[in-house]
């Protein structure tokens, strides 16, 4: 993890100022101590502070400082990569099977519309907009797919419903799609203000946030676990580890079954009014059918924050500047190639099988892992999930498949190719595109 590009993204410039926090000094007690100021963490220690358990958050650097201070804001209540009735489906009997596969696929078909009314209930500041999120289509050959998940997710009671290319394009204000959809519940915020304002109430209801606070050992002492950073420990009975993507040493083979995947970001100066009224005019967030992800959403001032990956890190600056300047004169003409002042990035976990990883580590020590890009409103909604296991929730009551910690063979090579994964998406688009000319 880089402060710097964490410090140097457009989130951060424009962010509400985080809560004054310090690092962890000496021992402390707590009902749980939470490894990670991500929403995740931060949504567990609200919710139990709300419920008036005492909550500690251990967090290395700084509050949003992981993937949930990188973002692109899109608060999206979809899986990415697999359906959800596929998901239901392949949920192993000795994790609760189809009813609690798709127990998870309802928590995500509700997961933006619970992260919105949380907003709302807490007056949280965070140029939230609820205007929907599109998935526009990119070639005639994934019409069908989009039509599947209308109907995946309409089962599941989601505001979802298919675009026709007109309507698509008023939507958008691009012509550069055929057909897509809709889902009403989705929307998008500011990611690091969004972070920042979790930590901020759950402050003020009690949780305590350690910044600067590695979490380095995690033992039982006494019946307890005790979480050790450099200058201090927390003595806890229970402990939520969510570290995600950013996931380090801390619990052995934890970070082994996960993928950290560079994904870029970047904002631009504020397009002219005239400019930005034709942006995504419908709609508050989209991202599209491609392997290599077209994604876009306005700022409150304005500003066009897209961005994508790369197969190659090297240069990536000036590399990223010409290729998404490019992307961006393709779908939005009307844009042209708008100047990028500033360029970050950050961690995305992905899992092999796509799915979300929960994991019971030992008595009540929980964690979770695997948003593969989808994770604002998941992530929001696992920390509450967590948080009520905490309280005494049996585990087979959550929504949650929990699953044996189970590392991927030849990890160290796989994270250093897993950005290769790109070259083939492209591969696969070009073909796509290819096929309509
Ligand atoms: C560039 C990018 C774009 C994305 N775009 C979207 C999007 O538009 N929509 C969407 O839904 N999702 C998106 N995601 C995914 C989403 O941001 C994440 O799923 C979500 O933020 C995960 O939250 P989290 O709290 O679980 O983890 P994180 O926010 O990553 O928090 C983990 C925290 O743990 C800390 N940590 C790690 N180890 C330790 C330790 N030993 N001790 C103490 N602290 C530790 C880290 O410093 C970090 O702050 C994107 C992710 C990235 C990186």
């Amino acid at each position: 993890m880089s402060d710097e590009i964490f410090r140097n993204s457009f989130w951060y410039a424009d962010a509400p100022a985080a809560p004054a926090t310090q690092a962890l000094e000496g021992e402390a007690t707590a009902d749980v101590a939470i490894v990670g100021a991500g929403y995740t963490g931060l949504s567990c220690a609200l919710h139990l502070a709300e419920r008036g358990a005492r909550a500690i958050v251990l967090e290395a650097d700084e509050i949003g400082s992981g993937a949930s201070g990188r973002n692109n804001g899109q608060v999206i209540p979809t899986f990415s990569r697999i359906e959800p009735d596929a998901l239901a489906d392949s949920t192993p009997p000795e994790q609760g099977g189809r009813a609690k596969g798709e127990q998870l696929a309802q928590l995500v078909a509700d997961s933006a519309a619970y992260t919105f009314d949380l907003i709302r209930a807490h007056g949280l500041d965070c140029d939230a907009e609820q205007r929907g999120w599109v998935q526009p289509v990119h070639s005639p050959g994934r019409v069908k797919l989009a039509e599947r998940r209308v109907a995946a997710w309409a089962r599941r009671g989601a505001p979802v419903e298919m675009l026709d290319r007109a309507s698509t394009e008023r939507i958008t204000g691009s012509r550069f799609w055929y057909y897509g959809w809709v889902n009403r519940s989705g929307g998008r915020v500011q990611p690091l203000a969004f972070c920042r304002e979790l930590a901020r109430v759950a402050m003020a209801k009690g949780a305590q946030v350690f910044t600067g606070s590695r979490a380095t050992a995690l033992q039982r002492q006494g019946g307890r676990w005790r979480v050790s950073t450099r200058r201090g420990a927390v003595l806890a009975e229970r402990v939520v580890i969510a570290t995600n993507a950013y996931t380090d040493g801390l619990w052995p083979r934890l970070a082994r079954t996960i993928f950290p995947v560079n994904s870029y970001q970047m904002a631009s100066v504020p397009l002219p009014d005239e400019v930005r009224a034709t942006v995504l005019p419908g709609v508050s967030a989209c991202s599209d059918t491609q392997g290599d992800l077209h994604f876009f959403r306005l700022t409150a001032d304005g500003r066009l924050v897209t961005g994508g990956g790369l197969v190659f890190p090297y240069d990536y600056a000036q590399r990223l500047r010409r290729r998404i300047g490019e992307r961006v004169a393709r779908v939005y003409p009307q844009v042209g190639a708008p100047k990028f002042d500033f360029i970050w990035h950050g961690s995305v976990g992905v899992t092999l099988d796509a799915r979300p990883h929960a994991h019971e580590l030992a008595p009540g020590v929980l964690a979770w892992l695997g948003c593969n890009g989808r994770g604002i409103a998941l992530a929001t909604s696992v920390g509450a999930q967590f948080a009520r296991a905490c309280l005494g929730t049996p585990l087979g009551e959550l929504p949650l498949p929990f699953s044996p910690v189970s590392p991927v063979a030849g990890h160290a090579i796989g994270r250093r190719i897993a950005s290769l994964a790109l070259a083939v998406f492209r591969w696969r688009d070009k073909r796509e595109f290819k096929a309509l000319q």
